[in-house]
């Protein structure tokens, strides 16, 4: 078995990791990075750049240029989230079969699998070039909230990049293995991941050999680029005082003060001050140039963001309260996601939390480290492979009188798993009953998504209640789910198996990875 890579495929950004002599290591790519941005640029249909080159390329080539794409991986595209995109982003969000969602760049509509696929060519390369071998295997990291249909849409992405993904892993897990727990028995660990535009806390319950997703809780638009605006509102209206010329106005100079306010930002993590420059970033009417030269201090940066950061802590008590812990309860903080370098932030979270949080590992690489370790222990079929039991991300139940939904494997069980439950007629004389199946937290099945229905009839003639049917769920170990409905009196029984899509068919996913070789990366 050649050597399995774990992939932390963020957001905003992506890092490729291996384990080296026993110890994981993100990978450095041929330009010195190890941290990638999410951002695909499409130069025309053959010739994606991926990563820094992509990135610079946003304000300059909106359309064509797709961050943020793990947003809209796996979405209906009549979801909440994909509107909310759409109002946000650039690029051109469009409806694909099936309810799916699609980019469309130039003449082509692209799945958002095939999008994140340019990026997992990008990381396997880097790989590739650091091992002296072909990669082929995979374990990738996603967010503990994904639904079945967003880990299938990943896996997608793998498969069209010509990776088979051994493992989905959750991003909180990845940090946890990394930081070494799954050893000593239970501990729960609060994960607090402050990435570039999402915020993610997760309670984790560490038994022996699972790690168990007791509450997730987050915030979708809050993340890094929200404290780099705040930046770039700030030096814009100094700017402007000083010289009366609007820099959001100029597209040129607003990609300039972006990317300026970031590093601005970055800096501030180690300085008390720092100096936003750009030489000649625009001309007055009268065609003088004016350099951009405006300083802030670290205090200065703590009080414009002083709101984004308490947000945060609303976010940080739910997740408590949905666990049914209080904050004595915890055993461990660890800080993942790269804004969480921030003092400003280590210190709220240890004020928050009463602890000192865990940073002795990069929280912008932790996770791509955590993968490597789960990577390496399944390629290696040592006995930490047995190590994190897969389990169910949602409930799945079936739709009940009423609209609403009985739960029949409740969400975090181990899989494989298998329950059954008996069910009555809920009418005189009903010789078919409609077996609806659910997934999704909400007592309500209108909230929940269905994921397949069938019918069960010839049922015989008798007064409600006394027909009685046995349903019976079944989830595999490759998380395939088989529904069936049995009538206890005939023994006639009717079954579906639903293979969870993630938007993309067997031949849909064929054709786009050879399509997908034939673009260069
Ligand atoms: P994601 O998981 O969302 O893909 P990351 O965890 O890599 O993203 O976080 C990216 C964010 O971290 C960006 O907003 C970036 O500016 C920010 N960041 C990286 N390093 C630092 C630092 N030293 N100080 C402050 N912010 C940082
Ligand atoms: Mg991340």
């Amino acid at each position: 078995m050649g050597r399995v890579i774990g992939i932390d495929l963020g957001t905003s950004t992506s890092i490729v990791a291996v384990l080296d002599d026993g110890k994981p290591v993100p990978i450095t790519n041929d330009k010195g990075e190890k941290i990638i941005p999410s951002v695909v640029s499409f130069l025309d249909p053959s010739h994606v750049v991926v990563g820094t080159e992509a990135k610079k390329r946003i304000v300059i080539e909106p359309k064509t240029s797709v961050y943020s794409s793990k947003r809209l991986i796996g979405r209906k595209f009549f979801s909440g989230e994909v509107k909310k995109a759409q109002m946000i982003m650039p690029y051109e969000i469009v409806e694909g079969e099936n309810d799916s969602v699609r980019v469309h760049v130039g003449e082509k509509d692209y799945s958002l699998s095939e999008i994140a696929a340019f990026i997992l060519r990008d990381m396997k390369k880097t790989a590739e070039a650091h091992l002296g071998e072909e990669v082929t295997q995979a374990v990738i990291t996603v967010p503990a909230y994904f639904n079945d249909g967003q880990r299938q849409a990943t896996k997608d992405a793998g498969t069209i990049a010509g990776l088979d993904v051994l493992r989905i892993l959750n991003e909180p897990t990845a940090a946890a293995l990394a930081y070494g727990y799954g050893k000593d028995l239970n501990q729960k660990v609060v994960i607090y991941d402050l990435g570039g535009g999402t915020f993610d806390v997760s309670v984790l319950e560490i038994g022996t050999d699972v790690f168990e997703v007791i509450a997730t809780a987050g915030d979708t638009y809050l993340g890094g680029d929200d404290f780099d605006d705040r930046l770039i509102d700030y030096f814009a209206d100094t700017f402007f005082q000083q010289t009366k010329i609007d820099l959001r106005k100029d597209k040129l100079a607003l990609q300039k003060l972006k990317a300026e306010a970031e590093r601005v930002k970055i800096a501030l993590s180690d300085n008390l001050e720092e100096t936003a420059f750009i030489e000649a970033v625009a001309t007055d009417k009268s065609g003088k140039p004016h350099d951009l030269s405006i300083p802030i201090t670290r205090n200065l940066f703590a009080n414009i963001t002083y709101d984004l950061i308490q947000r945060t802590f609303k976010v940080c008590d739910e997740a408590l309260q949905a666990s049914n812990l209080t904050v004595g309860e915890i055993d461990g903080v660890i800080l993942v996601g790269g804004s969480t370098r921030m003092p400003i932030i280590q210190d709220a979270v240890r004020n928050y939390y009463l602890k000192d949080p865990k940073i002795g590992i990069d929280p912008d690489l932790v996770v791509a480290m955590g993968a490597a370790i789960q990577a390496e222990s399944l390629s290696s079929g040592s006995a930490a492979g047995s190590l994190l039991l897969d389990v169910t991300p949602q409930s799945l139940g079936v739709g009940t009188a009423g609209g609403l939904v009985d739960v029949l494997i409740a969400r975090n069980s181990s899989i494989p798993t298998s329950t059954t439950r008996t069910f009555t007629t809920s009418r005189d004389n009903q010789t078919s009953v409609r077996i609806q199946v659910y997934q999704g937290e909400s007592r309500n099945s209108a909230e929940n998504e269905i994921l397949g229905e069938f019918v069960l009839s010839n049922l015989p003639e008798a007064p409600r209640g006394q027909v009685k049917i046995d349903v019976t769920f079944d989830i595999d170990t490759d998380g395939i789910v088989s529904v069936s409905a049995r009538d206890q009196s005939s023994g006639r029984e009717e079954h579906i198996k639903i293979t969870v899509s993630g938007g993309l068919s067997q031949a849909q996913i064929e054709k786009a990875r050879e399509e997908s070789m034939q673009v260069a990366v």
